[in-house]
């Protein structure tokens, strides 16, 4: 029998994604879905990387077994690397995307267009069923933040975030090019030899 990960998201968009990126990885995905009582794990690290591993941590204490934490979000090196971890929460309430985004363009209308470049992170960690952390890896995916949205695809900050080599956003582009470009994708593959080894 494979082994068992739990992807520890409640982000549907997020779970998602993970579930798809690591569907032939060889281990049986479960989602938070499956562990209502699951604890909400308060996201109050400095770093992308604090975050992941708290959420890794918490949820394998919790539930015993392999758990898979994930932290992400936008970094925009003129607004001093804001939203940064804020990303889910930049415009106030926890992952409106809409204003999240009408923030973001309101911050950047004054820039001009060569100070619009940003990058997605994300943070991954692995914790086996006693809460250590057996490995953590970072993807980065660098685009340009467009004035107005484009396309209806991803989520978050997806219809701003433009890959200037495909002259599309990640709102435009389809799943299987985000899969292959991302900050997530590029993470989760490092991950893959640690989840080999399960
Ligand atoms: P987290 O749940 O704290 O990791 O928050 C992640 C937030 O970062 C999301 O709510 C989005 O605003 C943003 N984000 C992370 N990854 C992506 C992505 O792939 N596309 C668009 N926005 C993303």
């Amino acid at each position: 029998m494979p082994p068992l990960l739990v992807v520890g998201t409640r982000n549907p968009k997020k779970r998602e994604e993970i579930l798809e990126i690591l569907g032939d990885s060889g281990v049986e995905l479960r989602d938070l879905t499956h562990y209502p009582d699951a604890p909400e794990v308060v996201e109050d690290g400095k770093t992308f990387e604090e975050n992941a591993r708290k959420k890794a941590v918490e949820l394998a204490v919790h539930l015993h077994e392999w758990v898979l934490g994930e932290d992400s979000g936008l970094v925009v090196p003129a607004l001093n690397g804001r939203p940064g971890v804020y990303s889910a929460r930049y415009a106030g309430k926890q992952g409106d995307d809409e204003a999240n985004n009408a923030r973001l363009l309101a911050e950047l209308a004054p820039l001009p267009d060569d100070h619009r470049a940003a990058y997605y992170v994300c943070s991954a960690a692995l914790a086996d069923p006693t809460g250590q952390v057996r490995a953590t890896a970072e993807g980065r995916c660098h685009g340009v933040l467009l004035r107005e949205r484009r396309g209806a695809g991803g989520f978050g900050y997806d219809p701003l975030f433009l890959i200037p080599e495909y002259h599309q956003t990640f709102g435009e582009l389809s799943a299987r090019v985000k899969h292959a470009l991302s900050h997530r994708a590029r993470a989760l593959a490092q991950m893959r030899p640690a989840l080999r080894r399960m």
